[in-house]
């Protein structure tokens, strides 16, 4: 009897023969880096796997690039000052998120930011005059943007206003991909597009250990690492897309408020269930700094903080406090 229980119990702990952690990195796609690991026993699933998460990838470029003339963003941009009109359920729905996200940020997060934002080029170091921002800094508002639920339609109300949604595409891109894993029957895996990763199962009894880059030094050095199981965390910094003028940083946060780049924070990460929702909520730090913004991320059940001061000091969120 003692040996037929330990046989089960060997059968139960036992690995597949040929089971392995697949890794593959691809540049790129949203002009950025992609990640993706899994735990698979069979080397052509594996494969299958990987390339059904960067179709994911790249049917979100495709539909949401602002530097694609042709992509539904775009055509939305071009046209939906004229009057309603009909977009794609999957867009109607990420609008719908995207505009919860600047009502929970008390517009910190928003949208329209692009209707300033488009005249900042960070590679080739271009930022808007004054005359400029001030000319352009009444269309940017996420009331601007009307949502027809019954008709599918969005319409901006008025002329000036652009959208774009590189705020939470690589977070929700990344959510599609582990949809997509998931059903194809993975059970461990991690996602990544640049700052926005999301993770399934963990690593047999361990959690997965994911490192928060130090803002100030080299991309491999981490201020610490998380353990997490199945979770997703984002982290925005002012170190991604920026240069600097008169020891002025310009980087790709705008605080709608001002059209500027907005500062105040090195970086922010955030731990929670899904990377639209945590890409959504990592900006918020940049534009109302780190005390407003930790009482808006504390007030968020689903969701955990640590953020990066001007001044080199981490603060984090309740959730986090040592003890709970
Ligand atoms: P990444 O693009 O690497 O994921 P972030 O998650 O920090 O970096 O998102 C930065 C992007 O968010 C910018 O490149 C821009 O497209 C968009 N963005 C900038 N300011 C705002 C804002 N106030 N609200 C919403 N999106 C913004
Ligand atoms: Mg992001």
């Amino acid at each position: 009897m003692m040996r037929f229980l330990l046989v089960m119990l060997l059968a139960c702990v036992a690995l597949p023969a040929h089971a392995e952690w697949v890794r593959r990195v691809t540049d790129g796609i949203m002009g950025t880096r992609i990640t993706v690991e899994l735990w698979s026993d069979d080397r052509a699933q594996a494969e299958k796997g990987i390339e059904a998460v960067l179709q994911e990838m790249r049917h979100v470029d495709e539909t949401m690039s602002t530097y694609k003339p042709t992509s539904e963003v775009s055509q939305v941009n071009a046209k939906a000052a004229d009057g309603p009109m009909h977009i794609t359920k999957e867009l109607f729905d990420l609008l719908v998120t995207a505009r919860g996200y600047s009502e929970l940020t008390d517009g910190a997060f928003d949208i329209t930011y692009a209707s300033v934002g488009y005249l900042y080029d960070f590679r080739k170091h271009v930022r808007p005059d004054e005359a400029q921002i001030t000319r352009a800094l009444p269309a940017v508002n996420f009331r601007h943007v009307l949502l027809d639920p019954v008709r599918q339609t969005v319409q901006f109300s008025q002329k000036g206003v652009r959208i774009d949604l590189g705020g939470i595409a690589k977070g929700y891109s990344v959510d599609r991909g582990i949809e997509a894993l998931k059903a194809l029957g993975f059970t461990r895996a991690y996602v990544s597009a640049g700052g926005d990763s999301r993770i399934i199962g963990d690593r047999f009894g361990k959690p997965w250990m994911v490192g928060i880059r130090d803002p100030r030094k080299e991309a491999g050095e981490v201020i610490t690492r998380i353990p997490l199981v199945d979770a997703a965390i984002s982290t925005s910094g002012d170190y991604e897309r920026y240069f600097e003028e008169d020891g002025v940083r310009y980087h790709h946060i705008i605080d709608p408020r001002t059209g500027h780049s907005a500062s105040k924070v090195r970086s922010a990460t955030i731990i929670g269930p899904a990377a639209v929702r945590t890409d959504g909520l990592s900006k918020t730090a940049f534009v109302l700094g780190p005390e407003q913004a930790m009482e808006i991320y504390n007030r968020i059940e689903d969701i955990d903080a640590i953020i990066v001061k001007l001044d080199g000091t981490v603060i984090h969120s309740k959730g986090l406090e040592p003890g709970r």
